[in-house]
């Protein structure tokens, strides 16, 4: 990772954010120093047998694992998991499994994947903090018997459609449930009868008991354990009732001793339950104290990208790409197989910021932070994209015969001369760029026309002299001279002045390579907003796929290796299609500059 430096107090290098503050009071304020670790998660008794916690405080990033991660999810890896290493905390990587259906193996190992590519580990002091929410299914039980007995929380009879009507809105407070009278003990019996298997799928749930009048719809008695006969992933069929998420993931942040559990500002408005109900279950003995608190942040948006499971799913099923890793994708294995870095999603999400205002941040923020993290790493290499033969006529006079090859160098990387150089030979006839001729040039063109001169980049100035056409007229090859003496780094290079440069790879040395160009894959760049069908705005054009001319540098290029492409833009060798002697490349993104020479 590029910021390993900061250690715990090295925070203050950051940009500060409403979310670092509030850590920093709290351990200003020792909120959480008198806090107990057992070790593993657990009940209130299993911390207190436990040591002073080792971690300052504690994060966790929850995934439901229903599908794969995409860059927002990369955000909340990076507050999450960079707050803990930040503070000198522990951030648990937990599966939010208590939803028994939709879940899948390869969606697991996909999510340990993309935590690990991104750079962090839930290995904290020699201790996993890697966890599956299906294994508290035993204590949510026993938390809810406890409600039940304290009286906060019966067993509801009414159907579906009653407790709807019941709720109210936001102008009209509920109406008590006739069940919510019931006794204690009564309730009891009726819920050991919906978990022994007693009642059908959907004929009674568990409320909590809390204001049927409250302004927050969310504490008008929310439903925390339903009916549903399902096979679970992890339990089977131990279990017929499941907790509902509202229920859930309090306790889970509680057993696990998370401090400063983060979400996304869809869940304000739930806030004051989690809140009622851990204070409930501490105050009942079950939860350790200091008990988490939850805080809340604006998602991140980018434009031209759907950033939704369920979304990205659709597109995967339905053929729009070509998997979960097309690299139009905003997944993570889709942004890394287009050549995005760890280092480039870190510094998005450190760059949008923490805050409570949602808002879309424009998809050329992406390009970037990959362009600032690349741009003094990557190594160049030239490559021609649409090629056109150029053939130096004069080439035997220069050189004493057509089939010498006249030695160039450029450096590995301009700003690093200790990485070397790259080697590649000037031979008679090259692959330029196609746009590099004109028969007519334009206003401002300093490209090869006729009567012109240009610089070969690392080689010889050269004086266009025409072309060569098919029988339909299109251009086939240019013609033109070398200049001689005129080399790149010799003392006769500035005898000649011109004014534009083109690139080129050798057509004797060249090696073929498959080039695959990307564009947004959205015409608008809000698809999914205000009731657009994503679907209708796809663009129809996102994939364009060349046959390129790379220079010889390339052939050993491994799969995932970055390189600027000189005046194209950053490019990676695909990790999937890409071998010796089948060169493929992704371009990630163009380079910020349009191609300077006119
Ligand atoms: P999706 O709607 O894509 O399924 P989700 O929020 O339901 O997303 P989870 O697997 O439940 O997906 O999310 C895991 C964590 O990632 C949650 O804490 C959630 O808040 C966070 N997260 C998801 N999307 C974003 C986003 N766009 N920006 C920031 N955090 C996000
Ligand atoms: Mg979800």
């Amino acid at each position: 990772m590029s910021d390993d430096k900061s250690t715990p107090g090295g925070a203050d290098t950051k940009p500060s954010n409403f979310l670092r503050q509030i850590v920093e009071r709290d351990l200003a304020q020792g909120t959480y120093a008198t806090r107990r670790f057992g070790g593993s998660p657990g009940d209130a008794a299993h911390h207190a047998a436990g040591l002073p916690d080792p971690a300052r405080i504690r994060t966790r990033f929850p995934p439901e694992p229903n599908g794969y991660l995409h860059i927002g999810h990369a955000k909340s890896i990076c507050l999450n998991f960079g707050l803990a290493r930040d503070y000198a905390g522990a951030c648990h990587l937990r599966f939010d499994d208590t939803n028994p259906e939709k879940e899948e193996q390869e969606y697991v190992d996909a999510i340990l994947d993309a935590v690990k590519w991104l750079g962090f580990d839930w290995t904290s002091q020699g201790t996993e903090h890697l966890y599956h929410a299906s294994n508290y299914f035993d204590f949510m039980y026993r938390a809810a018997e406890a409600l039940i007995g304290a009286d906060l929380a019966y067993v509801d009879e009414q159907t579906a459609e009653e407790m709807r009507a019941n709720r109210g809105d936001f102008g009209h407070p509920g109406v008590d449930s006739p069940f919510r009278h019931r006794s204690p003990a009564e309730n009891l019996a009726r819920f050991r009868e919906m978990r022994d298997g007693g009642h059908p799928d959907g004929s009674m749930v568990l409320r909590a008991k809390i204001d049927m009048a409250s302004p927050n719809i969310n504490l008008r008695d929310p439903a925390i354990y339903r009916i549903r006969r399902a096979t679970h992933h992890n339990t089977g069929d131990t279990w017929c009732i499941y907790p509902m998420y509202t229920f859930a993931h309090p306790i889970e942040d509680a057993l696990e001793n998370i401090t400063h559990s983060i979400c996304t500002l869809e869940f304000e408005d739930q806030r004051p339950f989690y809140d009622w109900l851990l204070d409930h279950l501490c105050t009942l003995g079950l939860l350790a104290q200091p008990r988490p608190h939850q805080y809340e942040f604006a998602r991140l948006n980018l434009t031209y990208i759907v950033t939704s499971k369920r979304k990205l799913r659709q597109l995967v099923a339905d053929g729009h790409v070509s998997g979960w890793d097309d690299p139009r994708l905003p997944t993570i294995v889709g942004l890394r197989r287009r050549g995005y870095t760890p280092e480039s999603l870190q510094l998005l999400a450190e760059r949008s910021g923490v805050s409570k205002a949602g808002g879309w941040l424009d998809y050329s923020s992406l390009e970037i932070a990959l362009r600032d993290d690349l741009d003094p790493k990557a190594a160049r290499a030239c490559v021609v994209l649409d090629p056109l033969k150029l053939k130096l006529t004069n080439f035997a006079e220069v050189f004493g015969s057509d089939d010498f090859a006249d030695a160039c160098h450029a450096p590995v990387h301009p700003g690093h001369p200790e990485r070397g150089q790259r080697d590649f030979v000037l031979t008679r006839e090259l692959w330029i760029e196609r746009e590099d001729f004109l028969e007519v040039p334009t206003k401002g063109y300093h490209r090869l026309y006729p009567g012109n001169k240009a610089r070969l980049k690392y080689g010889h100035i050269i004086e266009c002299t025409g072309c060569e056409k098919d029988d339909a007229g299109n251009i086939t090859a240019v013609l033109a001279t070398i200049v001689p003496d005129t080399k790149s780094g010799t003392p006769g290079a500035d005898a000649v002045k011109v004014k534009g440069v083109i690139t080129w790879v050798s057509a004797t040395t060249g090696l073929p390579a498959e080039v695959r160009l990307f564009d947004r894959l959205f015409t608008v760049p809000q698809p999914d907003a205000g009731g657009t069908d994503f679907l209708t705005v796809i663009n129809p054009n996102s994939l364009k796929v060349v046959q390129a001319w790379v220079e010889p540098s390339l052939a050993t290029a491994r799969p995932d290796d970055k390189f600027q492409f000189e005046r194209h833009g950053y490019f990676v060798a695909d990790r999937h299609d890409h071998q010796p002697g089948r060169l493929v490349f992704n371009r990630t993104t163009t380079l910020k500059d349009t191609w300077a020479a006119k």
